[in-house]
């Protein structure tokens, strides 16, 4: 495999492997670098209700089928994780943790991750009774109790989830009101076995065997104790912007701003989905913006030969 690429496009989710379809079918020389595995946060979305096309479909599936077209187009990637990215003249310089690669262009679709509490055995209690991923860990607790914190979509999509397996959800939610879709409320308001404590906030965590077995939380100023058996974590999430510290394009808020061409302060280096600062975080927008940055790039190729 060659080191030099008319494009690299950094990250497999819906995001880089759209540009990489559109890119590759302009016949430009692509590669696409992934540090875990293709179709990121779709794996981690137990079902989707709104991407066209599907009447519902597992995040699991989409990805699996967006990984499929990838291969279908012979289109180059490879797993690594990106440490630092150089730019001289036009040349776009990609340092993985094996190897250096070059482009004349670049597309950053990293994403996001999963934000954190920021309770102390947080990180410790990963894999031992914590969760990121209800679709990933949510057969672990078939039949058991569980807790989840968050208010958004996120949460009530995945504690609707969790409330077909395990045998009760507790949702956390620091606000007095869920900041969701109407129905997606209802939905968790009316499931018998999914009980909701507003205006709270978990305090510290109960742990037996390096296992966490329950919850300390304050609403407004009531002290409140729950076992529990598993705990999920959906508050939100925050830009992968790691690999692009050194490139000065990040905003205050850790995301890349664009122009209207999806087209970082840096010329030849576009962005696309979630990593990017916007209005809507959406599948089907990350879509449109990596088709935008396809043909806005593809363009630009044309023009400068
Ligand atoms: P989100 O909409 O940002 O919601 C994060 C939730 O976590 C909020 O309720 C927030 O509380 C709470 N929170 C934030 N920091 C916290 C902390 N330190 N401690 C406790 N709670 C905290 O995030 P999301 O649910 O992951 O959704 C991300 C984006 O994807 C959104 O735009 C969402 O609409 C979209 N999405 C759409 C769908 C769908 O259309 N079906 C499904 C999933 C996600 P406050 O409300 O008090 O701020």
């Amino acid at each position: 495999m060659t080191n030099n690429y008319d494009v690299i496009i950094i990250g497999a989710g819906i995001a880089g492997i759209t540009s990489a379809i559109y890119l590759k079918r302009y016949n430009l020389n692509v590669l696409v670098i992934e540090k875990d595995y293709p179709g990121g946060q779709l794996n981690k979305i137990s079902k989707i209700e709104n991407y066209p096309g599907f009447k519902e479909i597992k995040g699991m599936d989409l990805a699996m089928s967006l990984y499929e077209q990838l291969k279908y187009l012979d289109i180059n990637i490879i797993y690594s994780k990106v440490l630092n990215i150089n730019v001289e003249n036009d040349k776009k310089i990609v340092e993985t943790a094996n190897k250096v690669y070059e482009s004349k262009y670049l597309v950053l679709a990293t994403g996001r991750k999963p934000r954190k509490i920021g309770l102390e055995e947080e990180e410790y209690l990963l894999g031992k009774g914590i969760s990121y991923c209800a679709t990933c860990d949510g057969p672990l607790f078939k039949e058991k109790e569980v807790c989840i914190v968050g208010g958004g979509n996120s949460a009530l999509q995945e504690a609707l989830y969790l409330s077909d397996i395990c045998k009760k959800i507790t949702i956390i939610h620091r606000n007095s009101t869920f900041r969701a879709n109407q129905n997606l409320i209802e939905k968790v308001e009316n499931k018998e076995n999914i009980e909701i404590f507003y205006d709270s906030v978990i305090d510290t965590l109960n742990i037996e065997k390096d296992v966490i077995t329950g919850i300390n939380f304050n609403q407004n100023d009531k002290k409140i104790s729950k076992n529990i058996d598993g705990l999920f974590i959906y508050i939100g999430m925050e830009p992968n912007n790691e690999p692009f510290s050194s490139l000065n394009i990040v905003n205050p808020n850790g995301y890349i701003d664009v122009n209207e061409k999806y087209e970082t302060k840096i010329k030849g280096i576009y962005a696309c989905g979630d990593i990017i600062s916007k209005d809507f975080y959406q599948l089907t927008t990350a879509v449109g913006e990596a088709t935008i940055v396809a043909s806005n790039l593809h363009l630009d190729y044309i023009n400068s030969k």
